[in-house]
């Protein structure tokens, strides 16, 4: 089965917004490929990476699969100035529909197949896989993060999510309390400002910190000794682990949280006519120069 067929005048599988290569036996790796923009994710891109996971998850000699990215940061979110272009083709993670339609509702179908359904199947893809995280990674960014199995990140890694500014309660895979735990959680999203990644070790939200010279190299290695293991008892452990956050209510936590998202988008499309509060992007410039500042 090829995966998802590309409509005319879409993109097709493959091309230059993600990247595939094989750093050592056994090992699949996936890159995000738009540095320019610093991999803001747009529809287009969120599909190809799909299909790159779909073909390494099919594929018998793929053990692992590492999820890394070019350029100075591994993403800076959501692509703001393309968020509204259609799926490029059939949904894959839903059976959601009629994503033109008005009021919310369009929105709500967009977001529950491109954002949130396919942060599940990524989550859920029956062989272990390591995200290589750099630079910034903001809001959109953690929803590439969070559903990989193991995350390693360089020592200047800074993970965000001031989405809080657009008037909503975060990034729709809704994580954050099981990743950074409660307290951080309401901290990170109050004050959008960033967690260092020895905080987001010292919080259990990344397994490494690493030099940033030696980030590839380490993940690599790492992906190498896992993909030691038979498949069968690594999808087993990995299953495993997940039905016991599942039993501990995440899915149920994920789906309630997604709800409040769109009740934001929805607030913010009453008010201002845009699915998000347009006072929002001064105030995340003021925390990043707040941050940056910070930094020095
Ligand atoms: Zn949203």
């Amino acid at each position: 089965m090829a995966g998802i067929r590309f409509e005319e005048g879409g993109v097709s599988a493959m091309t230059a917004l993600v990247r595939v290569d094989s750093p050592a036996s056994g090992i699949a790796r996936i890159v995000l490929n738009r540095p320019e923009q610093r991999n803001a994710q747009n529809p287009a891109m969120l599909y190809e990476l799909d299909e790159a996971f779909f073909t390494a998850a099919g594929d018998p000699e793929v053990k692992v699969i590492v999820l890394a990215a070019d350029g100075e940061d591994f993403s800076a979110g959501h692509d703001l100035k393309d968020r509204e272009s259609a799926i490029p083709g059939p949904a894959a993670a839903t059976m959601e529909s009629d994503f033109a339609a008005g009021g919310v509702e369009g929105r709500h179908a967009f977001e529950c197949e491109a954002y949130l359904g396919l942060c599940r199947r990524w989550r859920d893809i029956p062989k272990p896989t390591i995200a290589q995280a750099h630079g910034r990674c903001i809001a959109g960014a953690l929803m590439l993060l969070w559903p990989m199995d193991l995350i390693v990140a360089g020592e200047t890694t800074e993970f965000s999510d001031p989405v809080v500014a657009f008037g909503l309660n975060g990034a729709e895979y809704f994580s954050h309390a099981w990743e950074v735990g409660p307290r951080k959680a309401k901290e990170m999203l109050f004050t959008g400002e960033p967690v260092s990644a020895q905080d987001a070790l010292r919080l259990g939200m990344v397994n490494h910190v690493v030099p940033d010279n030696e980030l590839s190299y380490f993940t690599i290695d790492l992906a190498t000794k896992i993909a030691q293991m038979p498949a069968y008892g690594l999808r087993l452990a990995k299953s495993s682990v997940n039905q016991s956050l599942i039993a501990q209510g995440h899915e149920a936590a994920l789906e309630s949280a997604f709800g409040w998202h769109v009740a934001g988008h929805a607030n913010n499309l009453a008010r201002y006519n845009d699915i998000i509060d347009p006072d929002g992007i001064d105030v995340i410039r003021e925390i990043s120069r707040r941050s940056s500042a910070h930094d020095q």
